[in-house]
């Protein structure tokens, strides 16, 4: 496990950014915060990591955007408003998290039983600081620790 805490938005951005560097295909990225804690942000900084040129924006809507200008695809999901972990099927959820992309799931508590056994999980949480936030990884299974 890492900790570490972050001032502002850059910094979460720059720690997400390190961790792009040593993820090998096929990486699953599991995110877990309140709403506001900076999913969200992370994932812009991973995806800059990445060298992914679009803007990332959350997918709350329609659970799922694709980037693909970066080094690997990213995948990145928000399931806040999923209804029923069938819908996952239809987003291709589980052939893309078997697949050679990365892939980054906000709000992966509401999905816990479907992710898959290895992969990171990320803890975005608030602290006493208006913009200080506590960035917890913890792999899981055989994903190897990203160092930062
Ligand atoms: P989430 O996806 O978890 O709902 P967002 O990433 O959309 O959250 O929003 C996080 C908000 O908090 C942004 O407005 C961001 O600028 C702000 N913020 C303040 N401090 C930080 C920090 N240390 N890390 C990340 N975001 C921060
Ligand atoms: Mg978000």
């Amino acid at each position: 496990m890492t900790e570490i805490i972050t001032a502002d938005e850059r910094q979460t951005q720059d720690v997400a950014k390190s961790i792009a560097q040593s993820l090998k295909p096929g990486s699953f990225i599991a995110l877990y915060g309140d709403l506001g804690a900076g999913k969200t942000a992370f994932t812009r900084g991973l995806a800059k990591g990445l060298g992914v040129t679009e803007p990332v924006l959350s997918p709350t809507f329609t659970l799922l955007k694709v980037y693909t200008s970066g080094s690997l695809p990213l995948y990145h999901f928000d399931v806040y408003r999923i209804a029923d972990p069938e819908e996952l099927i239809d987003l291709g959820f589980y052939d893309l998290a078997a697949g050679d992309g990365i892939c980054i799931t906000e709000w992966a508590e509401l999905i816990a039983e479907e992710l898959p056994p290895d992969r990171l999980d990320v803890f975005v949480e608030y602290t006493d600081e208006a913009d200080g936030r506590r960035i917890k990884t913890v792999p899981r299974g055989g994903f190897k620790e990203a160092g930062f």
